[in-house]
């Protein structure tokens, strides 16, 4: 326990665990392996559906004594995170917005933010809400530009918000070249990337400088879209405690239940995304070919591929593409049927949307017209299903949308 935060002192806070003190394995073995110290040693976490924990006496609070401030459950899956993204505490909250909601706590009235022009829109809400309100300026850059950002970074910089590849223009942060350059300028200010694109099995960001990374539970990590949640880790534990506190003092930790179906979830990380992205490849390759611009950082015509690769151990299962007509693509995306039409990607089932119709329509129309943003793009997040299914039925919407022509060899080809 420690006192900080303006002399309040929190309740008693899940000890934050120490991964890289023991042997490690692969990511696919930790995503599974977990260590319990349970009385029976059961093989799956118990859930401990408790708002209150009895105390031994008035002066022995133990380990826990309200789910507000800690729960079983949750710090299992809380350390469990931090083992996976080599931090050394993480926190488990309520979704993904939530976790950013948390990070940006740390900002004071008069602070700035440096965040991307390619945003997730909840992002983008949340920060002008921030800039309208609050007393924060924002900086909206092309975060895939160092020297954009150097540009703006100075000793008001508190927070330097970062997503790679970005959501859904599909564009590469170097996040080692930022966080190098924004720590000179500024040591105080904080790095953040959000990693829901690839998650941890794709991208260490605390490896390549990051100061916090978060990430939409709600996404990859569980792999269901059967619940909502975030995870935020960092190394610095003082930075750690910071953030619990505004946890601890709102209420936004994640429930007992879904903290045991995200520890459930993330088990399966590793089979579910890697067969994702490969289905994934298959289908970025196949609208090239037919003659789209997609956008994708398994793809050689990247234009930041070998950035990507410096980074991240694959290309995820998020791509983008244009057919240069607004109407032409809604039919695509009406004529899809295993490809459901939906918001959010990370599922084991394949999606399909437009962007600036659906994730994105909170940026209003001027903002995506000055940040480059077409109208026309369509946002593929592949599943596990059989990737020919995926394929064909694709094709099927393709023609239906009378974009392509099919050839008597069966080859398709844009009109
Ligand atoms: N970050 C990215 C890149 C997202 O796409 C989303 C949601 O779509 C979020 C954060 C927010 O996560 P949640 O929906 O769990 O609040």
């Amino acid at each position: 326990m420690s006192g900080n935060m303006e002399g309040n002192i929190p309740p008693p806070s899940p000890a934050p665990s120490s991964p890289r003190d023991r042997v490690t394995y692969a990511i696919d073995t930790e995503l599974v392996y977990t260590d319990s110290n349970d009385q029976y040693r059961s093989s799956s976490v118990p859930i401990y559906q408790t708002a209150t924990f009895k105390q031994d006496s008035l002066s022995n609070m133990g380990e826990y004594d309200y789910t507000r401030s800690g729960n079983p459950t949750r710090s299992h899956l809380e350390r469990h995170m931090a083992k996976i993204m080599g931090a050394n505490r993480a926190l488990a909250v309520s979704s993904g917005m939530t976790a950013l909601d948390v990070i940006t706590r740390l900002l004071k009235p008069g602070d700035e933010v440096i965040a991307g022009d390619d945003l997730y829109g909840g992002t983008n809400r949340l920060l002008k809400y921030l800039s309208s309100n609050q007393g924060i300026i924002v900086h909206h850059v092309d975060t895939t530009n160092n020297n954009a950002i150097e540009k703006v970074t100075s000793d008001k910089t508190r927070m330097v918000l970062l997503e790679s590849p970005t959501n859904p223009l599909i564009k590469v942060a170097d996040i080692k070249g930022a966080a190098t350059i924004v720590h000179k300028i500024n040591p105080q200010a904080i790095v953040v990337v959000d990693n829901t694109m690839l998650s941890p099995l794709l991208m260490s960001p605390l490896d390549l400088g990051a100061d916090v990374v978060y990430e939409s539970g709600t996404k990859y990590l569980s792999g269901h879209h059967d619940i909502m949640a975030g995870i935020i880790a960092v190394r610095d534990l003082k930075l750690g405690e910071q953030l619990f506190f505004p946890i601890n003092a709102s209420g936004c930790g994640l429930s007992p239940f879904d903290s045991w179906l995200l520890l459930r979830g993330v088990k399966t990380l590793a089979v579910r995304l890697e067969k994702q992205q490969a289905n994934a490849q298959l289908i970025a390759e196949f609208l090239e070919t037919v003659g789209f611009r997609v956008r994708y950082p398994g793809l050689k015509s990247h234009p930041s591929y070998d950035l990507h690769w410096s980074m991240a151990r694959g290309a995820g299962a998020v791509l983008s593409f244009e057919t240069g007509d607004i109407q032409t693509s809604e039919r695509i995306v009406e004529n899809a049927k295993i490809w459901g039409i939906s918001v959010s990607f990370g599922c084991v089932n394949s999606l399909i949307s437009m962007p600036c119709k659906m994730s994105h329509a909170s940026i209003d129309e001027k903002t995506r017209k000055e940040r480059d943003f077409p109208e026309d793009l369509i946002r593929l997040c592949v599943g596990i299903e059989n990737p020919n299914d995926l394929i064909e039925d694709l094709k099927v919407a393709l023609i239906k949308a009378q974009c392509v022509k099919v050839s008597p060899d069966g080859t398709v080809s844009r009109l």
